[in-house]
């Protein structure tokens, strides 16, 4: 019997994965020129669906890299001479703030303590600040920022770059990109995909700041500079030789998506986020370790344990269902469940069935 995968990335793969990886095999894609029109059309499928399903307007360019994780060094790279700003709650926005300062910017910080979010007091961010950075789904804790509190920020600094890591949580929110500059994901977690793709969503005011810095000097990166990126990405290539089985599992899965209706996607993903927290809820060995409903992470689930996680780990892992630990301190302490478009509703029901059955 195969385990599913309730881990917050890598993840359980979208259910249609196998069949579109059986296809590309027999299709040779892995061996097509990058310079083709054949991979042509595949990124160009790949970005259009992108744009379908999360609504992602023609003012944005569509960009891809190797993970997330480079979209933050291209981000500070790219798009800040001096100052960024980091509201930080938990490992992945932290190491976002370590990176611009890796790259000798002077970065400043908003910190609050893991499992909850910053509420954001944007008269606290200096005028200098030149791109203010979200983590729209603190992956660690289970946290997530409302986007809310992100638009109202934007208000408050039009001038300000606004970049939002919605890592472990896109397709599911409903992002209003004329309040954002930048929003980036890598595919092995909601999207259902093997890792080693990021996406990177930017608006020409991000372009424009590149050219800018460069033109003063600034060391922008190279191939994966924004102008380079958006070079080749105007027909439809990649400066360097791309995941291509990636970017054709992204066409097709984003195709599957938006075939199921990306409105039924989040509706589900309600359901069973609910379904999710009132197990813990009511649960005599967990509870949310989230305790603002507001700040409650739709996308991934974190439960505080009062026995070691491992325990609880191992009595999911003999009945085939694998959840994630704590992040860094709090591996035994915590254990994390992703909660993403392939995971369907009966798995989670399942799965709630099976932590009501752990006493
Ligand atoms: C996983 C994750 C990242 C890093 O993604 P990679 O694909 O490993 O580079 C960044 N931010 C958040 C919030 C994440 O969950």
């Amino acid at each position: 019997m195969k385990d599913i995968f309730f881990t917050p990335g890598p993840s359980e793969l979208y259910f249609t994965v196998e069949s579109h990886l059986k296809r590309a095999l027999n299709e040779q894609i892995p061996s097509i020129s990058h310079r083709s029109t054949r991979f042509e059309a595949i990124y160009h499928e790949a970005v259009a669906n992108l744009r379908l399903l999360l609504s992602v307007p023609d003012s944005f360019h569509v960009l891809f890299t190797g993970s997330a994780t480079e979209i933050w060094e291209r981000l500070i790279e790219n798009c800040v001479a001096e100052q960024s700003y980091h509201y930080v709650n938990g490992a992945f926005s932290r190491r976002f703030y370590e990176i611009a300062q890796q790259l000798h910017k002077k970065p400043l910080i908003q910190e609050v303590a893991e499992g909850t979010c910053v509420a954001p007091h944007s008269e606290d961010i200096p005028p200098s600040v030149e791109l203010i950075a979200f983590t729209q789904n603190e992956t660690s804790t289970g946290a997530a920022q409302p986007l809310a509190d992100i638009y109202a920020v934007r208000q408050a600094h039009p001038a300000a770059l606004i970049a939002v890591d919605a890592v472990s949580t896109l397709p599911y929110p409903d992002i209003n990109y004329t309040q954002v500059d930048s929003v980036f994901f890598s595919v092995q977690k909601g999207f259902g995909l093997p890792a080693g793709l990021g996406v990177w969503l930017v608006n020409d005011r991000c372009v424009e700041k590149a050219q800018q810095l460069e033109q003063q000097g600034y060391h922008i990166g190279t191939y994966h500079s924004l102008p380079s990126l958006i070079e080749k990405a105007q027909k439809n290539q990649t400066p360097e030789t791309p995941n291509v089985l990636g970017i054709y599992l992204l066409a097709k899965v984003t195709a599957d998506m938006l075939n199921k209706g990306i409105g039924q996607i989040r509706k589900e993903t309600d359901y069973k986020a609910s379904l999710l927290y009132h197990t813990l809820d009511k649960h005599l060995l967990l509870s949310p370790f989230v305790t603002e409903q507001k700040y409650r992470s739709k996308t991934v689930i974190v439960a505080e344990t009062s026995r070691p996680s491992s325990d609880i780990i191992s009595a999911l892992k003999k009945d085939h269902v694998i959840v994630g630990s704590g992040y860094g301190n709090f591996k035994q302490k915590h254990i994390r469940i992703a909660n993403f478009p392939t995971h369907s509703k009966e798995q989670v029901e399942a799965l709630s069935d099976k932590l009501n059955a752990i006493k």
